[in-house]
């Protein structure tokens, strides 16, 4: 398909977002090696309009039909030839396309949920930054990669970094490989130290100022909520089939050691380096060669210390609730997506206070019971039921505040 020789073709699902830029920075730096076929981009229409002029796409989606008119003037006039085009069906064709190598898979949410399956479907080299899509339908999701045999590599710093600390070539036998546990590390947010009932007052700006990483908005406050935590055990469980209790969860507030491998032997490999997440998009983009970054190198003079806590279930309960909806199975950890995207879009628009995000996935977990998921409409009906109990709660109990 390529007339260039070992260029990759690759197409960005959510150009415009933190993971994306990072994306296209390092893509930048090594324009012999990578061509942008394509680029999504949701509301930010100036900042799709610049980086099509950067990176010449045969293709670009939008959210839907405005917005894709106003590009389309927008590229016509600055004279870029990029194709626009708009809607869900657009994403799934700019993932599965044959002229594609390799996609980057990095919508936030379930909106992610079917062009990430749609590459793994036809095959690609997936970069999997959309951690909501494993956790919805991680059972379907990796069928569909074996199926196809398509590459999956994480972008999540922590499953990247053991991605790395695991056997080369890895088959998801974690006995075989002697693997005894994994070890994610969390960072604890920007309110480990705060006490409970100030956890109850705070606001949006404060949860979305993260003490060591720049992200967006749904997963920085997924990270002050330790949410984000709970998602990672349940994309670690699928990505190397590992069981809820071979995986432990330590907070370690550097964010230096980006996670951990632990073997029968006793020995125990970690990745580290600075927090940025060029680090692990350069190493999926480059699989298995190596890739200047742009990221310095890190300094164990200027870190000095490296500190480990255990989580506080108490403060922080979306942890055991991620654990409980991995132990349950089936259609349960969609449920709880379902419920925390709702419950943080609420907390974003100060419908819901911080505290109440935990109140209202546990709510949610109790009054609908979980289904198999065999089918993606098994998937997709419970991420509909979810939202829909969660967001009357929420409306419940904003009525009872007013
Ligand atoms: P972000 O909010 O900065 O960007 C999200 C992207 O998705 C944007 O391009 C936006 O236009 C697009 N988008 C939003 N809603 C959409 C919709 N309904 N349909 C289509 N596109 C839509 O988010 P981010 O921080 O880049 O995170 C992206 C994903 O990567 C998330 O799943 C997150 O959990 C994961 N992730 C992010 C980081 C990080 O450091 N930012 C680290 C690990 C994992
Ligand atoms: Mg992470």
């Amino acid at each position: 398909m390529n007339s260039v020789p070992n260029l990759r073709r690759i197409t960005v699902l959510g150009a415009t977002g933190s993971i994306g830029m990072n994306t296209l920075d390092v893509v930048a730096r090594h324009r012999d090696r990578f061509e942008v076929y394509a680029l999504s981009g949701h509301s930010q229409l100036g900042r799709l309009r610049d980086l099509c002029i950067q990176f010449a796409p045969r293709i670009v989606v939008t959210a839907d039909e405005a917005g894709a008119g106003r590009l389309r003037a927008d590229l016509q006039a600055a004279g870029c030839a990029t194709e626009v085009s708009s809607g869900p069906q657009a994403l799934v064709e700019i993932a599965n396309h044959p002229d594609v190598d390799c996609v980057m898979a990095a919508i936030v949410g379930a909106a992610g949920l079917q062009p990430t399956l749609a590459a793994a479907a036809a095959g690609k080299q997936v970069l999997l930054a959309n951690k909501e899509a494993l956790v919805m339908a991680g059972g379907l999701f990796m069928a569909e990669v074996r199926r196809a045999k398509a590459r999956l590599l994480p972008i999540d710093s922590e499953h990247n970094a053991v991605f790395q600390s695991l056997p080369y070539g890895y088959s998801g036998d974690a006995a075989a490989a002697g693997v005894r546990r994994i070890i994610l590390t969390a960072s604890g947010g920007p309110f480990r130290r705060m006490n409970a009932a100030a956890l109850s007052r705070v606001t949006p700006e404060q949860a979305c100022a993260h003490p060591n990483w720049v992200m967006g908005r749904k997963i920085s406050v997924d990270s002050a909520t330790m949410m984000n935590k709970g998602l990672e055990v349940i994309e670690a469980h699928w990505l190397f089939n590992v069981a809820p209790e071979q995986i432990e969860v330590v907070i370690h507030p550097q964010s230096v050691i980006h996670s951990l491998v632990d073997y029968v032997d006793g020995s125990v490999l970690a990745q580290l380096g600075n927090p940025d997440m060029r680090t692990p998009i350069a190493h999926a983009l480059a699989w298995p060669d190596r890739l200047d970054a742009g990221v310095r190198s890190l300094d164990l003079f200027e870190v000095a210390q490296l500190s480990f806590e255990r989580p506080d279930s108490q403060r922080f309960p979306c942890l055991d609730l991620a654990y409980r909806a991995l132990r349950a199975g089936g259609t349960a950890p969609a449920l709880l997506n379902a419920a925390n995207e709702e419950a943080v879009s609420a907390f974003l628009d100060r419908r819901l206070g911080f505290t109440r995000i935990a109140d209202v996935i546990s709510a949610t977990l109790d009054a609908i019971a979980g289904t198999p998921a065999r089918t993606l409409d098994d998937v997709l009906g419970a991420d509909g039921r979810a939202r829909m109990f969660s967001r009357s709660l929420i409306s419940r109990w904003r009525e009872e505040v007013v």
